[in-house]
């Protein structure tokens, strides 16, 4: 039942931060303030703006029924546009994070066609750990481009071992992404997004690594 304005308000580590970013995106405040987070994921809309920021720290859902308790990745939840691997007598009752993902710093990019109460067009996260200037491990992931929102393995491979200047942005303009499969519809056609997707992973890159700013203007 924890709100995307919990969320907000709680204390948390900057791996977090995509995640609090996101909450704030999720249509208006009245619609945060009684929207959940586990609802986000069951609605499994690829438009889902938690599930990018879910995903960067490695999130896995509790799923209960009155029978049993079972732990599924993300990835093993969300199978498609709209569904699930919930059982229709079970609930997610919890949402964890490991430890070892609850770490380094994130950010988190929102696309739309307006700047409040949108639907992403496309949308980022990245948390980055940086040890001695160097990005020691990198978690990127894409929503709104695919029917799930995907980690992108190539960039977070091209990220890995550069040292944090503004070259990363280079480094991410030239890795393959081959997850996604955007759509076109009403709010962007194909070609618009993949370019969009790109854009929008180097400027969560450079806010998560404090080079620049997180904000995308409509
Ligand atoms: C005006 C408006 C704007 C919106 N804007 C955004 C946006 O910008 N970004 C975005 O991502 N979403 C947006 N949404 C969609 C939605 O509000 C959010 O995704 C929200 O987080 C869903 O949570 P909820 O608790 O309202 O779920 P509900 O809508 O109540 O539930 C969604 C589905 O999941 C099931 N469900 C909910 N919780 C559980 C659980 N714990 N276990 C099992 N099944 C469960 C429900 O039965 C239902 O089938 C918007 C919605 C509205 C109405």
């Amino acid at each position: 039942r924890t709100t995307w304005t919990d969320v907000v308000r709680h204390k948390l580590p900057r791996a977090f931060d995509a995640l609090k970013a996101a909450a704030r995106e999720v249509g208006s405040v009245q619609i945060q303030n009684v929207a959940s987070v586990a609802g986000n994921l069951c609605n499994a809309s690829p438009a889902a703006d938690g599930v990018p920021a879910l995903q960067v720290v490695d999130a896995e859902v509790e799923l209960r029924s009155a029978k049993a308790t079972r732990y599924l990745p993300l990835g093993g939840f969300i199978l498609g546009n709209r569904r699930t691997a919930l059982q229709p007598d079970e609930m997610v009752t919890a949402i964890r994070v490991p430890k070892r993902s609850a770490v380094g710093s994130s950010a988190f990019v929102k696309l739309g066609a307006r700047r409040y109460l949108v639907i992403s067009i496309a949308m980022a996260a990245a948390r980055l750990v940086i040890e001695d200037g160097v990005v020691a491990d990198a978690a990127i992931a894409v929503g709104a481009c695919s029917a799930v929102a995907r980690r992108l393995a190539g960039v977070e491979a091209a990220l890995r071992g550069q040292p944090v200047t503004a070259a990363l942005a280079d480094a991410v303009l030239s890795a393959p992404i081959d997850e996604l499969s955007p759509i076109a519809d009403v709010r962007g056609s194909a070609e618009y997004r993949e370019h969009a997707a790109r854009e929008i992973v180097v400027r969560a890159v450079c806010a998560a690594t404090s080079l620049g700013e997180g904000k995308v203007a409509a």
